[in-house]
């Protein structure tokens, strides 16, 4: 088996554990594999054994490895988006994870319904308040949250966040839980589901699964160091 295939199986597994430890069911959890940086091949390899979520932080990239691959991927954008690459991002991206303010949701909302598109959005959330951080703070929220709902072009699913890569495991969970928590009582104020939590990366996606995350993305741990 080529090792990218058995890396994905051993994050898989350990997502199931993680869930069935806070008793969660393991099926609502989602895989992304984050293959930035990585070329097609072992992409191929994983669509192949049946993979099709993937992530990428880079607009130009996407689109080069889209042309290349199988249409019925679904990309999932993750990286900061330029506003002169939010068109190439709607077209090709099924999710856009990384939303960080309202001048961004307003021009995806508006080339969404340009391009007769209506992508899943995640508005990105700065839970731990540190400077170098891309998002809202939890703070700003409420306003962002409402807004994101009023876009007609737009499917607003819910919330991504990235959590210290340094702090301690119980502050990274701490972390994790307010963005449950904050994504609960937007539900009951905005009278909408917002199901879906991006959480968790290579260093911290067991502690994501026992804390509510839907799709953890992973890079590392299944494509190699970058
Ligand atoms: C690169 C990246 C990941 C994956 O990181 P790994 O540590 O390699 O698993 C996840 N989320 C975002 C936003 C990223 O940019």
């Amino acid at each position: 088996m080529s090792p990218v295939i058995a890396n994905y199986m051993e994050v898989r597994a350990a997502i199931d554990a993680a869930a069935r430890e806070a008793h969660r069911d393991p099926a609502e959890i989602r895989l992304l594999a984050v293959s930035k940086t990585f070329p097609v091949e072992p992409i191929r390899e994983l669509y192949d054994a049946g993979v099709r979520a993937f992530g990428e932080s880079r607009v130009t990239e996407l689109a080069e490895k889209a042309a290349r691959l199988p249409e019925d991927i679904e990309w999932h954008f993750i990286g900061r988006l330029q506003s002169n690459k939010a068109r190439k991002a709607v077209q090709l991206a099924k999710v856009i994870h990384s939303v960080d303010s309202a001048a961004l949701l307003e021009r995806l909302d508006r080339i969404a319904g340009e391009e007769r598109k209506r992508p899943a959005v995640l508005l990105e959330v700065n839970v731990s308040g540190e400077a170098s951080k891309a998002g809202v703070p939890v703070a700003e929220l409420e306003p962002f949250a409402r807004r994101a709902a009023a876009c007609a072009n737009l499917d607003f699913r819910g919330f991504m966040t990235m959590a210290p890569f340094d702090a301690e495991p119980v502050k990274i969970a701490a972390i994790f839980e307010l963005l449950r928590l904050t994504r609960d009582e937007l539900e009951a104020k905005l009278g909408r589901e917002l199901p879906e939590l991006s959480m968790g990366m290579s260093g911290d996606y067991e502690i994501a699964a026992r804390h509510g995350s839907t799709i953890v993305r992973v890079g590392t741990l299944i494509f190699g160091t970058r």
